[in-house]
């Protein structure tokens, strides 16, 4: 059965991100937002020892007391993603730039956790037998290949006689692809193509691991909004990683859809994931809209019929409508990743809808609150530019509207482009 209600656990998570979001984001957020490429280690360093803290306690118990710990797991229900979602709305909340540079919070551990083999999930995400990684990235988007995948030319060639992959290409607008590059234990998950005549079926995700011979950040981009997050191009000239680093079964035939497939279910895990950053974001321009007009001295009824409402108030139960039920698609979405039910439609509705939420819930928090919003002074107009990436990256409002539309009439992709 569903239920979005928040364990204890989440609550105390909660007021303790809040304190980080109010003590180590807020305060320095413009002093990042006008710094681009400077990288916000405070707040890294801190929030890397709060979790090595949390994760201490699990590396000082017994293997036998942990199996224990691990079959009680089993039987409540999955809520990795979960408390994952409410651990990054409330660090977007504080900056949506931050989050992305929080540890352990990647998108290459979430493909490794979506669409990898047991043993990989022990090399790539366990302290205690593999790595331990604290920033991980994901690289799809190339310069002729974003939203359609097909296109994709970075190349992956099995030599037989080493028995390793050899990359080569160039993959672009890599979030985070610098932190992962600076972390030993970091990695970048790429796709590449072991068949070019394949088109998707031929696409495949390898693990390249930090500081991989034959990989190099290239660029680093200036941004419109999370100027805080690093957001690199990586190139591959004659990379060699190993067999296994192949994400999911490595026995997976060359024209076998499988292994796009696999390497899709990571957007089913991560687009809701991003929808609640978008809300987050969203949540944060609400709330400092409310309080401004409440310092102001200006009353805001809510229990009132709509007819009665002045402007403002029917505006910001617009955006409080918005966010909500954002929200709830989000939780939904996300619920069906925890419990491993597909959720292609559910994951691209909530990512589409969320997207446009905080695009639109940030701007009309500017509008409101007029030259105080539109100033630098404040955090709002900041907020406008940062929440616009959750409508572009991991599939922009267009493509997952096409992948709902898809899923909805029952469509192929070669059906409806
Ligand atoms: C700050 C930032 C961080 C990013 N981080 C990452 C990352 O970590 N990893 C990564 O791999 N990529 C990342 N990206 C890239 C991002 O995922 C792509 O920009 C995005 O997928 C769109 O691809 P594109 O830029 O090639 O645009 P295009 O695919 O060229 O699309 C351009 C426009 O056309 C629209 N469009 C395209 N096809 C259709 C269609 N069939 N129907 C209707 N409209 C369509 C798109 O919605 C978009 O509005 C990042 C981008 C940014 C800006």
């Amino acid at each position: 059965m569903i239920n979005f209600e928040k364990s204890k656990a989440v609550i105390q998570m909660q007021y303790v991100l809040k304190t980080v979001a109010d003590n180590m984001m807020r305060p320095v957020s413009r002093y990042f937002d006008e710094n681009e490429h400077e990288i916000p280690w405070d707040y890294i360093n801190y929030m890397h020892q709060a979790m090595r803290g949390m994760g201490s306690a699990n590396l000082a118990t017994s293997p036998e007391k942990q199996k224990e710990e691990a079959a009680q797991k089993t039987k409540k229900p999955r809520q990795v993603f979960q408390v994952m979602a409410y651990q990054i709305e409330m660090l977007s909340w504080g900056d949506a730039g931050f989050y992305l540079c929080t540890p352990r919070g990647g998108l290459g551990s979430a493909a490794v956790e979506a669409a990898g083999t047991p043993e990989q999930k022990q090399k790539f995400l366990s302290p205690l037998d593999g790595k331990d990684p604290i920033f991980t990235a994901m690289a799809i988007t190339e310069a002729d290949a974003g939203s359609d995948n097909s296109k994709i030319v970075c190349r992956a060639v099995l030599d037989e006689e080493t028995n390793e992959w050899i990359l080569n290409g160039e993959k672009i607008f890599v979030t985070a692809g610098k932190l992962a590059m600076l972390d030993t234990d970091g990695y970048t998950v790429v796709w590449a193509t072991i068949d070019p005549e394949a088109g998707r079926a031929g696409i495949r995700s390898f693990v390249v691991e930090a500081g991989t011979p034959g990989s190099e950040i290239t660029k680093q981009e200036h941004k419109l909004g999370i100027r805080s997050s690093d957001t690199v191009t990586l190139n591959m000239i004659d990379c060699r990683i190993p067999f296994e680093n192949m994400i999911g079964d490595p026995e997976i035939k060359k024209k076998d859809t499988k292994g796009f497939k696999g390497a899709m279910q990571t957007f089913n895990v991560t687009r809701p994931l991003v929808a609640a950053a978008a809300l987050g974001v969203s949540r944060a321009a609400l709330e400092e809209v409310r309080l401004v007009l409440k310092e102001q001295g200006i009353e805001l009824r809510t229990m009132i019929p709509r007819s009665k409402m002045t402007n403002i108030e029917r505006e910001l139960s617009d955006m409080e409508r918005m966010v909500r039920s954002s929200w709830n698609l989000t939780m939904k979405a996300i619920w069906m990743s925890d419990q491993k039910i597909s959720n292609q439609l559910e994951s691209a509705m909530s990512k589409l809808h969320a997207g446009d939420v905080g695009s639109k819930v940030t701007q009309k928090a500017v509008e409101i609150l007029g030259p105080m919003g539109y100033s630098r002074e404040f955090l709002l107009e900041k907020w406008m530019r940062d929440a616009k990436i959750n409508d572009i990256f991991e599939g922009t409002g267009q493509i997952n509207r096409l992948v709902a539309a898809r899923k909805i009439l029952g469509y192929r992709g070669s059906d409806l482009r």
